[in-house]
Order: C-alpha cells, then structure tokens, then sequence
C-alpha cells in the first residue's frame, strides 16, 4: 500500500473511532494537578524589539510594590486525561489592554508562570498553544490566573488553530497518524500529549471537546466583578468648612480613583487590593474610616482586598480651603492716583496703607499669609448732569479677600479750584451702585469728584505644616481715582 493508500485508510479507521471516542468522552479521568511550583515559569514584558510598548523589565521584585502593582501567577492545565509535563509546558500568556500586548510569559512543565511587578487593570488575557483551542479571559477581574488548586483548562484539538475543535482537526490528526518526534510529515501541533506519538490517544483527547469553539470556553469563565460602596462625608470647600479628598487605588473598573462627596458605588475585580487613603488640610484637620458593615473603625490607609458588598465611611473634618499662595505678598505705599479720568473711566488703584503688623517681620516659610494682597475697582460715572447739579453713581468691587466699609465720602471740586473741596457722605456697598445726587453746581463748569472710604484685607495665616488662621486686618484708607465731568452751559 502506498503513503497516500496508508493515509486513507487511517482516516476512516479514525473517523469510526471518532464516533466511538465522543461516547467515551465523559469515562475519561480528571487529570493530576500540577504542583503550585512557579519559580520555573518565564515571563517577561515584550519590548520595543517585538513591535509592543511598553519596554521594562519583569525581574522579581523582592519589596513590597507600591499600590497597585502586584505579581500574577498563573496556573493552566491541559483538559485531558494524565498529560505529562510537556503537555503543560509552552502555553503562551498575553495579558492585553486596549489592543495592545503589554506583557507575555510561556508556562513551565506544571503549567504555570508568574508575571511579576504588573499593574492591576482589568487585563484581556489570551491563552494559547499549537494544538489547543485558544482560550481568552476578557476583563480578568482576579488577580491571578488559576490557582494551584484550579487551574484553568484549556482544551485540546484544535489543531489547525481556527478556534474550533471538528472534523478538520480529526484530519489533520490522520495526515500524521503514526508518526513519531522527527519522521517526516510528524505534526507537534496533532501530539496533544506531546508523548512524541501521534496515535489513538491524541485522537481521543480531540474528541473529549468536540465541536467546541473558544466561545464554549466563557461559561465558565473565572471573571467576577465585586460592587463595594465608599460614602465620603465632609470633604467639600463649601463655605471654608473643609478641604480634603479621597484617592482610590487602583481606579475602579469605572475609572475612579479619587472620591468626591456622598456614596459612590466602584466595582473591582473581585480580590483586588484596594487602598483608600485620604488627606485634609486645615486648623481643623481629622479623618475617620468607618465599616459601616460592622460598625468599626478602620486605620487610614485603609487596605482592603475586596470580595463584594463592602461599605466604607470616610469622614472629614476640615477648614481652609485655600490654595497655598507664596511668597509672603508685599504691600506698596503709593501715593494716591491723582491722575484724572473721563467721567465713565474704570481705575484699578493700588491699595493704600501699611500691611498687617505680624506679616511684616516674617521672612521663613510661616507663618504664611493667604488671600492678600487685594483688588479695588471703582467706577464712577456722572449721569443726569443739568446745569447746576448731577448724579454720581458709585461703583465698588472688592476682589477677593477684602472689605469696603459701608461709609464713604464723595468729594467733589471745581477743576480750577482744587483747594475748595466739598465733601459728602456716601453709603457704598460692594458690587452695589450707589447714586448721589449733588446740586448747587456752577453753570458751565469743569468739576473733579472722587470716592475715599476704607477697605479691610483679610486673609489667613499659616502658622504651620496644617494650621491656618483666620484674620482681619487692619482698616485702610481708600482714595479713587480723580473723574471729571462739566455743568450745561445756560
Ligand atoms: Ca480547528
Ligand atoms: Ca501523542
């Protein structure tokens, strides 16, 4: 008989066999577990060399990571009966994110490797071996792989990688049947058991998942996401009764990893080490973690694997909410602007006076003072302008960290006669308009005006690392800028 006589024959010789070998599918024994012995395992992250980002190293870290970096262990088994340890050797790993690989590792003869010192992120995981039908953990919500007790099976038979286990991988099997390691026409990819024989029993194996595809592999999919709820009470700046915020670690599946007010329910994989910590500042500066499961209290950082139905209280108490601002601002002294203006002119003075006493002898870091200096900007405009009088409205704003006084002067004049000035009282209030009216006037006459009252700065000092102050300081006098405006004529 001729090869290609030989090779026909084998294959209905198979095929028979095949029907016969799914009726036995479910006689075939539960295969040993490997040992949990992982030091043999190789994996490293692809560099830029393989065409995949990021380049780094995978060596062994013997320290403790930071937050949410851990080491993946990864247990596989080849889902037949006894496999030798070549059977569970040189499955491939990729752990892949967003489309990219990131990292890939080959299994040892016990089917395990361990990536070491990767982030913890939902990873897409792939699992895949010539002859065996590719197996992908999308989303893999556990920190490892499989464990020493479960390992997770991969199935045999798929030959010609298509991702189905059929009839076509049964005759790729025929093509080599009875072949042996370094024969001509020898398939690795058909030794299932990788025993160096292609024979009845690689073809029993392909018939254990027959016509199953890797999409068979997802009922039994290891994937579980956990809900836990943190609710954080009192961080807000509302109002400076408290500044603070809540760092999550790792990001959620959501993508949160800083909390803000009220209840937030984030899902994670389902073990994953979450670390909360949060951090204040202020006179007042406490934080709480509270289980309100069991109505205990709980260290910051708080540093939970999480299984599910946690519920995390985080509370602070804290005051200031300002921004450190520095160096120490510097008041100046000049002059009071005697530059005149149109009469719907906007002057922006430079705040007259002397800074507050204790801020002036302060070289060092602190105490530190906040929210001075300030900002004035008078508008003054003259409007319903008659022969003999007209209406000065009053225009404040105050920004940031300063007070007008309620009581003010508007001083008015005639231009070629600066020395006779007539002063009126005024109620300013600021970012409000106030009129005043003035009357008596000279027909035809060139008249300056303009607005002196007070501001008092405020602000806050600190005094150390997270104490602060609140002060006010000292009434300053405030003299606008000088605006004309001219009488009807007759
Ligand atoms: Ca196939
Ligand atoms: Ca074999």
């Amino acid at each position: 008989m001729n090869l290609k006589g030989k090779t026909r024959s084998c294959i209905c010789i198979i095929l028979t066999i095949v029907l016969i070998s799914i009726s036995l599918i479910y006689s075939f024994a539960v295969s040993a577990s490997p040992t949990s012995d992982i030091s043999a395992g190789t994996s490293r992250m692809l560099s830029e060399s393989d065409s995949l980002l990021p380049a780094s190293t995978s060596t062994p870290v013997p320290s403790q990571y930071p937050t949410g970096i851990h080491d993946m262990e990864c247990y596989i088994k080849p889902d037949f009966s006894s496999p030798g340890p070549s059977a569970f050797k040189d499955f491939i790993i990729k752990l892949e994110r967003s489309g990219t690989v990131y990292y890939q590792g080959i299994t040892d003869e016990n089917g395990n490797m361990k990536f070491y010192g990767i982030p913890v992120l939902p990873w897409n995981i792939t699992i895949s071996k010539a002859g065996f039908l590719t197996r992908t953990v999308n989303n893999m919500t556990s920190l490892n792989l499989g464990s020493p007790n479960e390992p997770l099976d991969i199935w045999a038979g798929d030959i010609n990688q298509d991702s189905a286990i059929n009839m076509s991988d049964i005759i790729e099997i025929a093509k080599c049947f009875n072949t042996t390691l370094g024969e001509t026409g020898y398939n690795a990819a058909a030794d299932l058991n990788a025993d160096k024989v292609i024979n009845m029993a690689d073809v029993m194996i392909a018939c254990k998942h027959f016509n199953k595809t890797s999409g068979n592999y997802t009922s039994d999919n290891p994937v579980e996401n956990v809900t836990i709820t943190i609710s954080i009470l009192g961080n807000d700046d509302f109002g400076y009764t408290g500044g603070g915020w809540v760092n999550i670690s790792p990001a959620s599946n959501e993508g949160i990893s800083q909390g803000g007010s009220g209840s937030q329910k984030l899902t994670f994989p389902k073990g994953t080490q979450v670390t909360i910590t949060a951090e204040t500042w202020g006179n007042v500066n406490r934080v709480g973690f509270y289980d309100a499961k069991t109505n205990k209290s709980l260290s910051q950082p708080l540093v939970l694997n999480v299984q599910g139905g946690e519920s995390i209280i985080v509370g602070i108490e804290a005051s200031d909410p300002t921004p450190i601002i520095s160096p120490t601002p510097t008041f100046t002294s000049t002059p009071t602007p005697t530059a005149t203006a149109t009469a719907t002119a906007t002057a922006t003075p430079t705040p007259v006076g002397t800074p507050i006493a204790t801020a002036t002898s302060t070289p060092t870091a602190t105490p530190k003072f906040y929210g001075i200096p300030y900002e004035v900007k008078t508008t003054l405009t003259a409007n319903s302008i008659t022969k003999d009088s007209a209406n000065i409205s009053t225009y404040i704003e105050v920004n940031n960290y300063a007070l007008v006084r309620g009581d003010g002067k508007l001083v008015y004049w005639k231009k070629n006669n600066p020395e006779d000035k007539i002063s009126k009282d005024v109620s300013i209030s600021a970012s409000k308009t106030s009129d005043t009216q003035i009357t008596g006037l000279d027909v035809n006459t060139v008249y300056c005006y303009q607005i002196k009252t007070s501001i008092i700065p405020y602000g806050e000092v600190q005094t150390g690392p997270f104490e602060y102050y609140f002060i006010y300081g000292d009434s300053e006098s405030y003299v606008s800028s000088v605006y004309e405006f001219s009488t009807l004529p007759e």
